[in-house]
């Protein structure tokens, strides 16, 4: 497993390097926004840590240019950021981070992090099915979802997040129900996490993202008619 640091605080990079190496990863350090997104782009890593305030390209923009690039969009990203501000959580979600610690953490935090993205990862790659809703196809092998035969690129997160409502399609879910089956308990993601994501999986599906429902005061339901 490959994990890519890309965070100007050199000391704090290389003691990220060191404990994760401790756990069987191998680790590329980046300094800079510009070439983190380039090491990412040519080693295609297991997992992106990203600083936000970085010299050259700063975290937002380089998680933005991960999501564009079909190569990139699936890769973990984990952002970490000296400022709490709500708004932070916000763009962070938004451009799509599946998580995102403030500093200081610890490594162990870190730690639970990695390992509940790692089994979203793997508890959707390890199902050999595929779940059709509507124009819809979710193929929990490969990790893909289709609509007529054209693939979307969904995060991680955002895969599993449609795969819990397809799994209970018919049924409401709550926002708080959503959080803890794709986000775990250990997350720092709030319900207003999972309306971001919401949002972001409506946009990427287009048309076909209509079976999602708000279910006002509560959650979602994903209905096929
Ligand atoms: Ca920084």
């Amino acid at each position: 497993m490959k994990a890519i640091i890309i965070e100007d605080e050199r000391d704090l990079a290389e003691l990220l390097a060191f404990n994760l190496e401790k756990n069987g990863w191998q680790t590329v350090i980046a300094l800079d926004g510009k070439s983190g997104l380039e090491a990412v782009t040519t080693e295609l890593p297991d997992l992106v840590i990203l600083d936000l305030m970085l010299p050259e390209m700063d975290g937002i923009e380089v998680c933005r240019n991960l999501r564009r690039q079909e190569k990139t969009t699936a890769i973990p990203v984990i952002i970490v950021t000296a400022k709490g501000e709500e708004i932070d959580r916000v763009v962070g979600f938004e451009v799509g981070a599946d998580d995102y610690l403030v500093k200081p953490f610890s490594f162990r935090e870190l730690l639970l992090r990695i390992n509940a993205i790692l089994r979203r990862t793997t508890s959707v790659q390890q199902k050999g099915k595929a779940l059709i809703r509507g124009s819809l196809a979710l193929d929990l092998d490969r990790h893909v979802v289709t609509i007529k035969d054209e693939e979307i690129n969904l995060t991680v997160t955002e895969f599993k997040l449609l795969q819990s409502l397809a799994e209970r399609t018919g049924r409401m879910q709550g926002r708080e129900q959503l959080l803890r089956d794709v986000w775990g308990y250990n997350s720092n993601a709030d319900t207003r996490t999972v309306d971001t994501h919401i949002t972001r999986l409506r946009s990427k599906l287009g048309d076909a993202g209509e079976i999602i429902h708000t279910v006002r005061g509560f959650g979602y339901k994903l209905e096929v008619e």
